[in-house]
C-alpha cells in the first residue's frame, strides 16, 4: 500500500507557529527579492483572504513555484504549497488569467495540434525568431527548455500499431502516460511497457487526460476540475476491478493520487477508491520486489548516474524507490543529490520574468550532475527536472524505467529507443 496524505489543506492553516523555517528553506525566497516567501504568502496573508473578497491581499503569491520544499520542512506540517495554489486560484477567479498562462495550461491541446506536423511544430516553436517573438509578445522564456515534439510519433500511436503483439496476461496494469510522455517522450511509455510486460503484466492504456498540474499551478481550478473528474470518468472502472493504475511522471501521479482532489475539494468515495490504486512507477516495481516478484536479471551497465530528487518525490513520502529499484543493477553507480529543487517547476521556468530565478534555483543541482565524473546521463522521476537538468549540464536526461528497461537488455539509451521497436 502507497502512503496518502494525513492533513488537509484547510486545517492547517492554524497550526502555523510563525518559525520561519519554511522561509529560510525556499529555493525561490534565497534567490529573488521578489518573494517574501512561504511564511508571509502562505499562512500569514491566508488570513486575510476570505472567499467573498475582491482583492487578494498578496500578489507576490505569483512567485512561488509550487516546489512543495516548504512543505516539507515546515515543523507543524503546514501545507503551505497548497494554501499558496489556492490564493493563485483566488487571484485568477478576481483578474482572469494571463494569455500564456492559459496557453500553459494546455500543454494537452498544444501537444495534440504539434502531434499532427511535429516536425513543422518544431521547426515554427523552436527557431531563434520564434522564440524572441514569443517572449516579447506573450512572456515565454526564449532560453527556456521548451520540450521537442517526438518526430516519430506519439506513444499511444505506437501503442495501437504494437497491439498485436503486446503481452496477453492475467495480471493487468493500466498506464498513465500523461502529456509529456505521448507527445516528446515516448520512449520513456514504451520503456515503461516493455519493463511492466518483462514481469509478466498485460499493459492496458484507456482513454485519458493531462492530469491538470499545469492548471493547478496556474491558477486555473475550474478547468482542472474538468480534467480530474474526465480522469476519473476513464479510469475508475479499472481501479474498481482492482487493476493498478501506474503512472511514470511523478508529477502525475501526484496530482491524481493527491494534489487534485485535496486542492479542489473533491474528497470522497469515488475519489478515494481512485487514489488508491494510483502508483508511482518505481515505487510499483519496488513494491514488486519486496514481494520478490521483480524480475532481477539485469545486465551489467557499467556507469555513473547522477539521480537528482524530484520535489514530488519528496512530497509523496515514499522514500526514494527509484534509487531503490536502479541500485539493483548491477555496475551502476546511482548519485544521489540533495538539491532541493532543479528550478524549472513546472511551467515557472518557461516565464520570462521568471526564467532567471529558474536558473539561480537551479545551480546547486547543475553542481551536483556536473559534480559526477564520467556520468554521460542525467535521471530523475520528474520529465520537467531531466529537461532542466540537460539545459543546465548538457548530460542527457533518461527517466528511470529507461535505466531499467536498458538493463534488462531492452532499450538503447544513447539511441533512446527500444532495441526492437
Ligand atoms: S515552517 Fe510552518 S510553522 Fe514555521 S513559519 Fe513556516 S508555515 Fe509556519
Ligand atoms: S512551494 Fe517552494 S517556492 Fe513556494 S513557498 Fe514553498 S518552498 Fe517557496
Ligand atoms: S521541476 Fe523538478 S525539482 Fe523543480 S519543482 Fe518540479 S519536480 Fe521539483
Amino acid at each position: 500500500m502507497h502512503t496518502q496524505s494525513w492533513h488537509s489543506v484547510s486545517t492547517t492553516l492554524d497550526e502555523c507557529i510563525k518559525c520561519n523555517i519554511c522561509t529560510s528553506y525556499c529555493p525561490v525566497a534565497a534567490v529573488t527579492d521578489k518573494f517574501p516567501g512561504p511564511k508571509y504568502v502562505g499562512p500569514q496573508a491566508q488570513r486575510f483572504r476570505a472567499s467573498v473578497q475582491t482583492h487578494s491581499p498578496d500578489h507576490s503569491v505569483d512567485y512561488c513555484s509550487a516546489c512543495r520544499v516548504c512543505n516539507e520542512v515546515c515543523p507543524t506540517g503546514v501545507r503551505i504549497a497548497e494554501i499558496n495554489a489556492r490564493a493563485k486560484a483566488q487571484i485568477v477567479a478576481e483578474r482572469g488569467i494571463p494569455l500564456r498562462n492559459w496557453f500553459f495550461g494546455r500543454n494537452e491541446i498544444l501537444g495534440r495540434i504539434g502531434n499532427l506536423a511535429p516536425q513543422i511544430a518544431n521547426l515554427g516553436f523552436h527557431n531563434p525568431f520564434s522564440r524572441f517573438m514569443a517572449e516579447k509578445i506573450m512572456g515565454v522564456a526564449r532560453h527556456a527548455p521548451i520540450p521537442h515534439w517526438a518526430t516519430g510519433g506519439s506513444f499511444t500511436t505506437w501503442f495501437r500499431r504494437t497491439q498485436s503483439a503486446r503481452l496477453k496476461s492475467d495480471k493487468k496494469v493500466v498506464y498513465f502516460h500523461g502529456c509529456s510522455t505521448n507527445y516528446y517522450e515516448p520512449a520513456v511509455g514504451q520503456a515503461a511497457v516493455m519493463v511492466l510486460e518483462r514481469n509478466g503484466f498485460e499493459v492496458i492504456v484507456p482513454p485519458q487526460n493531462c492530469c491538470g498540474l499545469p492548471m493547478l499551478n496556474n491558477g486555473e481550478f475550474p478547468a482542472a476540475k474538468n480534467l480530474y473528474q474526465n480522469n476519473l470518468t476513464k479510469l475508475l472502472p479499472f481501479a474498481d476491478k482492482g487493476y493498478p493504475i501506474v503512472g511514470t511522471s511523478t508529477s502525475c501521479v501526484l496530482v491524481l493520487r493527491e494534489e487534485a482532489s485535496e486542492m479542489l475539494d473533491l474528497e470522497n468515495d469515488h475519489t478515494q477508491r481512485f487514489k488508491n490504486a494510483v502508483w508511482d512507477m518505481s515505487e510499483f516495481l519496488r513494491d514488486l520486489h519486496d514481494r520478490g516478484e521483480l524480475d532481477t536479471e539485469f545486465r551489467d551497465l557499467q556507469m555513473v548516474l547522477p539521480y537528482h530528487v524530484s520535489c514530488q518525490v519528496r512530497a509523496h513520502r515514499m522514500g526514494r524507490p527509484s534509487l531503490d529499484v536502479m541500485t539493483l543493477i548491477p555496475g551502476l553507480d546511482v548519485r544521489e543529490g540533495d538539491a532541493k529543487c532543479c528550478g524549472l517547476a513546472g511551467t515557472y521556468g518557461y516565464k520570462a520574468e521568471k526564467y532567471d530565478i529558474a536558473m539561480k534555483v537551479g545551480q546547486e543541482a547543475f553542481r551536483f550532475v556536473d559534480a559526477q565524473a564520467g556520468a554521460s546521463f542525467v535521471t530523475a522521476d520528474s520529465e520537467i527536472c531531466r529537461w532542466q537538468l540537460q539545459h543546465g549540464t548538457q548530460k542527457k536526461g533518461r527517466a528511470p524505467v529507461e535505466i531499467l528497461a536498458a538493463a534488462y537488455g531492452l532499450f538503447d539509451l544513447e539511441k533512446r529507443q527500444l532495441k526492437n521497436p
